[in-house]
């Protein structure tokens, strides 16, 4: 049976996040022949509308309202319900990002519906897709499908390929609805690593630990990523120890990352980090203990002085 699927797309500081076209690729899946349907929420959205159709979605639905310009639960939960009302969709899908894994399980609990998250891959269309799911800290996959009721999942970002984005044409249509009650307004957003790649989409992550000694020592790990169109990461140690900031923490407690190359720089490898990052496609590590538990999971493994390599590093990139 095809399905209507609707698709949360995500903005970020004036674009919309990959994850989004990445979420319409799984929803393409889920509905099986059926109808993909994009959902922006904001103050001003409606321009995105056809970027969104042009990674697949048949159509866009845009709720506009002022208390929607910065993510609340409250504000984009009542918006978007009331799109599910007015569309009864058999599919739900969300980036498992910080917007999505909020407000996921408050739309699942709304509709009564189960939850998927973090999913990685989706075999099969339509009544027949299952999906995969990281476990464990990412030790193990397991395959899940829900016996009945919406197919609601959140989905990790940089796994689905996203379609090609081609010129196609859907209607972009406004639905009008009054965010009332709130119990929070945000009146100002300051956000403290506003430049650069956003490390959770980022294809390449230069990562250090407390290897890498100091928050100078980061300034090198920096031209390496910007060299490489990357963002910068960091071992909760080198966070603990005041070389960078806590937002760049990658692991159980920080962001979960799956790039097309981790390179991890004076960085051990603890259990913790390793559940943040150990799915990346490529990982390169560079440390100086060959028993060091990082070459565990590399692909690459450099035993050296980082302060060596990465220089070696950067000026051979800069050739290419
Ligand atoms: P270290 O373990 O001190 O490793 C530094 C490495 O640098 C060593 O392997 C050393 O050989 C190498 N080195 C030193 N100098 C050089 C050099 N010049 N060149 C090359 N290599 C060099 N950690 C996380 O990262 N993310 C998390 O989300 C996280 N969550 C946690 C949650 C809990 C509940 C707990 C208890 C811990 C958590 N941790 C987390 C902490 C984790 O256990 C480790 O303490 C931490 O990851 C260690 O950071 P590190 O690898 O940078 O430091």
């Amino acid at each position: 049976m095809a399905k209507k699927v609707l698709v949360l797309g995500e903005t970020r500081e004036g674009s919309l996040r990959n994850v989004s076209f990445e979420a319409i690729a799984a929803a393409k899946k889920i509905s099986g022949g059926g109808e993909v349907v994009g959902v922006l929420l904001g103050d001003s959205v409606a321009d995105f509308g056809a970027e969104l159709i042009a990674y697949g979605a048949d159509r866009v639905i845009t709720v506009e309202h002022p208390h929607l310009k910065s993510y609340t639960s409250d504000g984009y939960g009542q918006a978007f319900m009331a799109v599910v009302e007015q569309e009864s969709p058999e599919g739900l899908v969300f980036g498992h990002t910080a917007v999505g894994k909020d407000l996921a399980p408050k739309i699942a609990s709304k509709l009564q519906a189960g939850l998927i998250s973090d999913v990685t891959d989706i075999e099969g269309e339509g009544a027949d897709a299952v999906f995969i799911r990281p476990i464990f800290s990412g030790k193990a996959f397991e395959k899940v499908k829900l016996k009945e009721g919406i197919d609601f999942i959140t989905v990790r970002a940089n796994n689905i390929a996203p379609l090609e984005k081609q010129e196609r044409s859907g209607d972009v249509s406004s639905l009008s609805v009054d965010i009332t009650n709130l119990r929070t307004i945000i009146k100002n957003v300051v956000r403290k690593s506003a430049e650069g790649v956003d490390l959770s989409e980022a294809k390449v992550i230069v990562a250090g630990g407390r290897g890498v000694k100091s928050a100078d020592g980061f300034e090198q790990l920096h031209e390496l990523a910007n060299l490489l169109g990357g963002a910068v990461g960091a071992s909760r140690g080198a966070c603990d120890a005041d070389y960078c900031d806590y937002s760049l923490q990658i692991g159980q407690t920080g962001k979960v990352v799956t790039p097309d190359l981790y390179i991890a720089a004076g960085i051990s490898g603890a259990i913790q980090h390793m559940a943040g990052m150990s799915n990346s496609k490529v990982i390169v590590a560079i440390n100086k203990d060959p028993e060091a538990n990082i070459f565990k999971v590399a692909d690459y493994g450099i035993v050296g002085d980082l302060f060596e390599v990465i220089p070696m590093l950067t000026e051979e990139f800069k050739k290419v």
